[in-house]
């Protein structure tokens, strides 16, 4: 199939000519047309480098509303790299949809410096979780209108020790919002938490 076939706008097309992408990778061919049809919880097996970034991305920037300055994306992951890689790419795949900011919130760099770019408006937050967690608690950042969370590498998440900064995040997220969960493996510990924050998820594996 093509990236048209699975349903993605305009803007999402163009930025995916401009970078190139031929045809859609599996999982972005499994995920895209469910996320974008139905506001499903989903499980999905997966390994990087097989383009998850774009199986969350493109559905979730398709999906939200881009004239609203509403934090309604939010995307954990469990290292700085990632975090600042997921961001880069959600600004690419993101470029011709007009006023999308996408900001980063990862440790080890200015908390105040955050906070002023998410006061700004930010659509999509992208974020490790302890710092994350930290700015919830500090009330600079709000994320009570969410969507869609996405729990990225989600295995590399709970072995890294997040399970009690996720679990503090997503109380502060709406019950209604649609979680994504992407994991390389589906150890116990993975199963638990998809068990516990998601209704029914749709699963896939590629
Ligand atoms: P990820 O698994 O999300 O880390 O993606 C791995 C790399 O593949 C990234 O550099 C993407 O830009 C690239 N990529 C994602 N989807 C496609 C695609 N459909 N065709 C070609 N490259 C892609």
């Amino acid at each position: 199939s093509t990236f048209q076939d699975l349903g993605l706008n305009e803007d999402l097309l163009h930025a995916i000519t401009d970078l190139g992408f031929e045809t859609p990778s599996e999982v972005q061919e499994k995920a895209i047309p469910i996320l974008l049809e139905s506001e499903t919880d989903l499980v999905a097996l997966a390994q990087t480098g097989t383009g998850k970034t774009a199986a969350f991305g493109f559905p979730m920037l398709q999906k939200i509303d881009i004239d609203s300055r509403t934090t309604q994306g939010l995307i954990l992951s469990p290292t700085r790299e990632l975090c600042l890689q997921i961001t880069n790419e959600m600004k690419q795949y993101g470029k011709y949809c007009k006023g999308l900011n996408v900001v980063a919130i990862y440790g080890g760099s200015s908390i105040t410096d955050q906070a002023r770019e998410v006061k700004r408006g930010a659509q999509i937050i992208v974020a490790t979780p302890g710092r994350m967690k930290d700015m919830i608690s500090r009330r600079l950042v709000d994320i009570s209108k969410i969507q869609y969370a996405v729990l990225d590498e989600a295995d590399e998440m709970l072995n890294m020790g997040f399970k009690e900064d996720i679990t503090d995040i997503l109380s502060h997220t709406p019950e209604d919002k649609s979680t994504w969960l992407f994991s390389a493996t589906m150890p116990k510990e993975v199963a638990t938490i998809a068990k516990k924050f998601m209704k029914s998820p749709q699963e896939i594996t590629v």
